[in-house]
């Protein structure tokens, strides 16, 4: 018989913003509304609060320089980080990203919202994230390998299938996760396929993991839509970002039968009232890289996006799109959050007000991270699944997880985002108190 464990101490009152010392308090960016999450859900932790410092605070930071030669013999710099939120539930789990304006407040947040992500949908995971500032359009193919490897050697000392297994964001891809395998492998000198997830089928890659966020997005778009009674053929659909998340999640819409009426990328954001035709959209952002010059739609400005009539809105691009003055302006019935982070608090509220539904990112798009647990698993046993055995986990996975969020949101009369959070911090932190502290 285990000892019962010893009575709670009173709830902590804590600092509405604890920072660590070594963040600018006027640049916080999302870190700062990933803290406001945090403290919205604090109040409904009960005695489990005590513990909630730890989630304000990433458990490990590395910054790390990487140095590589240009193509015409330079040495160029380039800076990369990896954050480790949390690992009290397991090893670190979360992507990296290539962008020209990574910040290290940006992938504390990230990682911050893989931990709540990871809980949320009951994965044996904390939350970490990667990133390199670097704009992936000026370099090229043999510099992003030099980039990628020389990233990885730096996080040696973190990484490991045990300990913090990165996968695809913002800018990376199977190639890149590959190289990342190639390079950690390399060094420890043995071939390790579950450091990474996302890699490519044929190196220890899932099945399915391509399309899993999409597909779980929208499989949780299916199950909100529902709840409101909206129903998905014929809905109008608007999605931000045509990437990985964006076109699949756009992809599945439409084959459901839904009209996706806007679609915006970097650069450009395409109209058509009737509904794209996705599969001709899809070939050509194949064969041209992005969407720019597709004649079958009408171009619209950037900013006229958020003015697009939609009865869902799917934003897959970037942090802290839908901001306040964004979230008065817009014209739909649910938003289901393929990015991470792209609603700021202040922006929630007046969208709560409006009475449009929000499904957070931190279960809409669980989906990738769920298959990628597959993938961790499959190369552990050595044994892989089919990828109708995949998506039917990952379906069932996503639909009971849902469900779970929504009933604590109907039972406590909060959002979802909240209601995520509730469920996924009482499971990060009850196991912090099971386990206790060392020493
Ligand atoms: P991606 O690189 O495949 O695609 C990103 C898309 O967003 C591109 O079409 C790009 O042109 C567009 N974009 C970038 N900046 C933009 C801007 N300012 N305005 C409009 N469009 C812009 O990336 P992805 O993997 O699809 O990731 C998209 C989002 O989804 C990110 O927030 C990422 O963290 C999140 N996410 C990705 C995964 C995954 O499995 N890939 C999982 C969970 C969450």
């Amino acid at each position: 018989m285990p000892a019962p464990l010893p009575a709670p101490l009173p709830a902590a009152t804590w600092p509405a913003h604890s920072l660590p010392s070594y963040l600018n308090p006027a640049a916080l960016g999302s870190w700062g509304d990933y803290l406001q999450q945090v403290d919205r859900v604090i109040p409904y932790l009960g005695p489990l609060s005590r513990w909630a410092e730890t989630l304000k605070r990433p458990k490990r930071i590395l910054v790390v320089d990487v140095p590589i030669h240009r193509d015409d013999g330079r040495v160029a710099h380039f800076e990369g980080y990896r954050v480790q939120h949390n690992v009290s539930r397991g090893p670190g789990k979360g992507g990296v990203r290539f962008h020209q304006e990574v910040t290290l407040p940006e992938v504390m947040a990230l990682a911050g919202w893989m931990s709540i992500k990871t809980a949320a949908v009951n994965l044996p995971f904390g939350g970490a994230k990667g990133g390199v500032r670097v704009d992936p359009r000026t370099v090229s193919t043999a510099e992003l390998e030099r980039i990628t490897r020389r990233y990885t050697s730096e996080l040696g000392l973190l990484l490991g299938p045990h300990k913090d297994i990165p996968a695809p964001d913002l800018n990376t891809n199977e190639q890149v996760m590959a190289w990342m395998m190639d390079t950690y492998s390399m060094n420890v000198g043995v071939t390790t396929t579950g450091v990474v997830t996302g890699k490519p089928v044929d190196l220890g890659g899932s099945l399915g993991r391509r399309e899993a966020t999409g597909r779980g997005v929208f499989t949780v778009a299916v199950e909100a839509a529902r709840h409101l009674g909206l129903p998905i053929e014929g809905a109008r659909v608007a999605v931000q970002g045509f990437g990985n998340v964006g076109s699949v999640s756009a992809k599945l819409l439409a084959q459901a039968g839904a009209r996706v009426v806007a679609v915006q990328d970097q650069d450009t954001t395409l109209y058509r009232e009737a509904g794209l035709d996705l599969p001709a959209l899809l070939q050509h952002a194949a064969t041209n890289g992005d969407i720019a010059g597709y004649a079958g739609a009408e171009p619209i400005s950037q900013e006229a996006f958020w003015d697009v009539e939609s009865d869902i809105l799917i934003p897959a691009a970037m942090e802290q799109q839908i901001t306040e003055a964004r979230a008065g302006r817009i014209h739909t019935r649910l938003v289901v959050e393929g990015a991470n982070g792209p609603t700021t608090p202040a922006a929630d509220d007046l969208l709560a007000e409006r009475d449009i539904l929000v499904v957070p990112d931190v279960i809409a798009n669980a989906g990738g991270v769920t298959v990628s647990y597959f993938e961790w698993v499959q190369d552990f046993s050595s044994f892989f699944w089919s990828e109708d055995e995949i998506n039917q986990r990952l379906v069932r996975l996503m639909r009971e997880a849902f469900a779970t969020v929504w009933a604590v949101a109907q039972e406590r009369q909060v959002s979802l985002r909240t209601a995520t959070f509730i469920v996924a911090c009482q499971r990060i932190l009850h196991t912090r108190q099971l386990r206790g502290l060392y020493p």
